[in-house]
């Protein structure tokens, strides 16, 4: 469809590497597929089903042998102008867009374990996430070994045995802990493991896996991607072979597909991503150093700051500390909520990577789903909050931290 080899790709075919452009680049140009009316923004195609022009292209096109679209629960025009685009930005062969980041966390493991495998993961994670590793997939007899994410000899002491995947999340929410992604991939790799990382706080600008060693990327599209609280969504990222022999076969049958309406609105947020993420990573240093020269604070965690304990490889894996911040105060729940109350420019909302700056308080919301042992392993106390820092001027931010605080 498109002369230039960074447009739209044939569904089956394995993409040639064009990542010699910038991501930027390919944000706003990437799997664009013109249709003839030559409109200048990505169509949108809201549309589940497709015809054929005679019953051998039907044929043909269920037997993968002409680049014909079949039905939307498989693939549509702009689903995959949105995965083409954001497997360029990304570096990856393919991608696949789901319906949340949960399907995408849950499918990227599903695909690859059945009953008796052995999956390592980081026990700082996302508390849904938590809950498929330790309550569902363990139904079906998978094994799951949680370590903590930091430390190197726990990651050398579970990988020292055949493993299928390993499941981590850098920075990990809320607190923003960070796992050292090439020395987890080499351990995995040599029992034979495939490295899944769900890279939602980072985002895809701020920390790209993939070059770091690991075999597959998942989001929650609902964060950064989006970035404006309208759509939820989520896409898994790998090779041809991972897609296409172990991913495909599940999602295709399983059903946790994207409506063309959110991949629309997606296609579009990608051509913006990472601008928006720059102000948003440089209005949370901003935000973080500030906060860490405050009495009323006890505690600032955020990959940006040199206090972080893993700043070094924070520096090494991420172009910035990322768009949130922990922060533990000195005092109870209730100071912390009238902390949370006397916000005025800041909403509270347990979202992350939007436009509007959020707080959140996770041991009462996010993480209320997850047993106190396991808050208290994980570092959350009901003096925890979690900031998302948006788009607003940093000035105003500031001010209305500073004002809260009194
Ligand atoms: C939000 C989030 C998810 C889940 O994404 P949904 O789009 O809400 O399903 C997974 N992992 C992390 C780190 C998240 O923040």
């Amino acid at each position: 469809m498109s002369k230039r080899p960074w447009g739209y790709q044939p569904l089956q075919q394995r993409p040639d590497p064009q990542w010699s452009l910038h991501p930027d680049t390919h944000a706003v140009r990437a799997g664009l597929a013109r249709s003839g009316f030559g409109e200048t923004s990505e169509a949108l195609y809201l549309n589940s089903g497709f015809t054929y022009s005679s019953a051998e292209e039907a044929f043909d096109s269920f037997a993968d042998e002409v680049d014909h679209f079949v039905y939307g629960r498989f693939a549509n025009p702009t689903i995959a102008m949105f995965e083409q685009r954001l497997a360029a930005i990304e570096g990856a062969e393919f991608c696949v867009g789901t319906g949340s980041g949960m399907s995408a966390m849950f499918a990227s493991i599903a695909c690859l374990v059945k009953t008796g495998d052995r999956v390592v993961a980081s026990a700082a994670m996302f508390s849904s996430c938590y809950v498929v590793l330790t309550e569902i997939l363990p139904k079906w007899g998978v094994q799951i070994v949680l370590v903590k994410g930091n430390d190197p000899q726990e990651w050398a002491r579970a990988l020292s045995e055949p493993t299928v995947a390993v499941f981590l999340e850098t920075p990990s929410n809320p607190l923003l802990e960070i796992v050292d992604i090439r020395m987890v991939s080499d351990l995995a790799h040599k029992v034979g493991a495939t490295v899944v990382v769900d890279n939602v706080m980072a985002s895809p600008v701020l920390q790209r896996p993939l070059s770091l060693g690991a075999d597959v990327v998942m989001y929650s599209a609902t964060k950064h991607i989006d970035g404006q609280g309208r759509v939820l969504a989520g896409a898994i990222l790998g090779s041809f072979s991972y897609i296409h022999e172990k991913l495909n076969p599940f999602v295709r049958h399983t059903g946790p597909s994207l409506s063309p309406f959110n991949a629309w609105v997606l296609v579009k947020s990608l051509e913006t991503m990472s601008m928006r993420v720059e102000r948003m990573n440089n209005n949370a240093q901003v935000i973080a150093e500030f906060l860490e020269s405050r009495s009323e604070i006890k505690r600032v965690r955020y990959p940006g700051l040199k206090s972080h304990p893993d700043y070094a490889i924070a520096q090494r894996q991420m172009s910035g500390g990322g768009s949130t911040i922990s922060i533990e105060f000195q005092g109870n729940r209730s100071d912390v909520f009238r902390f949370m109350n006397a916000l005025r420019v800041i909403d509270i909302s347990n979202n992350l990577g939007d436009s509007k700056s959020l707080i959140t308080h996770p041991a009462s919301t996010t993480h209320r789903r997850l047993t106190m042992e396991v808050q208290a392993e994980m570092g959350i106390t009901e003096s925890v909050l979690r900031l998302s820092v948006g788009l607003e001027h940093s000035s105003d931010l500031l001010a209305d931290i500073e004002q809260a605080l009194k």
